[in-house]
Order: structure tokens, then C-alpha cells, then sequence
């Protein structure tokens, strides 16, 4: 699948792990605690994991 620059909204995020789970590669938790993008980009169906739809993608 296709990778896109991603961001997140660390406000948004309640830690729940899904992201970090199901992407290992594309995000990690910050020193801060939300999770955050490793490189910026991320395969593009992983806003789909966030249930609070703290991850968009950057066009
Ligand atoms: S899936 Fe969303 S709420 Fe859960 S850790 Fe990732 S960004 Fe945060």
C-alpha cells in the first residue's frame, strides 16, 4: 500500500495503541506520550485504525 505523509493531532490522541500496533514502522509513542509519525509518512490506511481519527493525511 501506497505511503503518504501523515500527521497526527496529539491533542486528539488517547494513547490507545492501535497505530503504534498495527504500524510498528510508520509510528512510535513520543518522549511527550501521544503517539507520532517515525518518518512523516505512513501507509495511507492507517488513519483508518485511530478511533478518534487523530491521523490525517497531509496532501
Ligand atoms: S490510533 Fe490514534 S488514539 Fe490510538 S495511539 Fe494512534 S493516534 Fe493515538
Amino acid at each position: 500500500m501506497a505511503k503518504k505523509r501523515v500527521k497526527i493531532d496529539a491533542a486528539s490522541c488517547i494513547m490507545c495503541g492501535a497505530c503504534v500496533g498495527s504500524y510498528p514502522d510508520d509510528f512510535k509513542f513520543s518522549d511527550e506520550g501521544p503517539a507520532a509519525p517515525v518518518t512523516g509518512e505512513a501507509d495511507e490506511d492507517a488513519v483508518g485504525v485511530c478511533p478518534v481519527g487523530a491521523i490525517s493525511v497531509e496532501e
